[in-house]
């Protein structure tokens, strides 16, 4: 074995999880190489609930089909749950209430892993590629009182993303630039610079009333969050 890929196994923790049982295994491995040269392309990323993210060069990361799935049962159940309070209160609770909670906890950490094992996807093939990286400050997105479990999801995998952002652009070179918070990514537009404050969460296409470009809300964004970090970082 090439000493480059040594690795020693240093430890191992175990956790539980609803029901199930997890091993960590730590590892030591060699630092990786920095891959990046201020050669290297820029990119702007914008995270989101339905897509997980979108690149300024127009891809878009829709997530898994299964992910979706498991995210929209999860949901459902978790109403089931929120009706048996209701119904139930003073009440010891049901069998079957007790089994709908442990099913909704299984669910959510099931849900958690994919989103996460889609995450690591994004993050390796990010923070390979590119040089430097625009990203929101999560706080603005992340921190917004909703108590829609869809949006609870997403707001873990806000937080999951940056943190693997963080330590495997360390490992690349990768240079992350966070917006401030008050940078309005989505509401300006990229090719005139003009500020639209009017534009709502649902408005997913929008046209620019000064320089009449249709706009992805997404793409457009993350389009924004690349030219604010090849600024800061000229
Ligand atoms: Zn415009």
């Amino acid at each position: 074995m090439p000493r480059a890929e040594a690795r020693f196994l240093i430890g191992a923790t175990v956790s539980r999880t609803a029901d199930k049982w997890f091993i960590a295994i730590q590892v030591e491995m060699p630092d990786a190489k920095r891959i990046h040269t201020s050669e290297s392309q820029a990119v702007g990323v914008d995270l989101g609930v339905k897509a997980l993210a979108a690149l300024s060069d127009g891809t878009i990361f829709t997530g898994s089909k299964a992910g979706r799935t498991t995210e929209k049962k999860l949901c459902r159940l978790n109403q089931e749950l929120s009706r048996g309070i209701g119904a139930k209160k003073g009440e010891k609770q049901s069998n079957n209430f007790k089994k709908t909670k442990m099913k909704t906890a299984r669910l959510y950490a099931r849900s958690a892993n994919m989103r996460s094992d889609e995450t690591h996807k994004i993050t390796t093939e990010l923070t390979r590629k590119f040089g430097v990286m625009g990203i929101e400050d999560l706080n603005v997105k992340g921190m917004m009182k909703n108590h829609k479990l869809a949006r609870s999801i997403a707001d873990m995998s806000f937080f999951e993303f940056r943190r693997q952002l963080e330590y495997k652009a360390k490992e690349t070179g990768t240079k992350i630039v966070v917006a401030d918070p008050w940078f309005a990514s989505s509401k300006i537009c990229h090719i005139c610079g003009e500020k639209h404050d009017a534009l709502t969460l649902k408005d997913r296409e929008w046209t620019c009333t000064r320089c009449a470009t249709r706009h992805d809300r997404d793409v457009n964004a993350a389009i924004n969050l690349r030219n604010y970090a090849v600024q800061s970082t000229a």
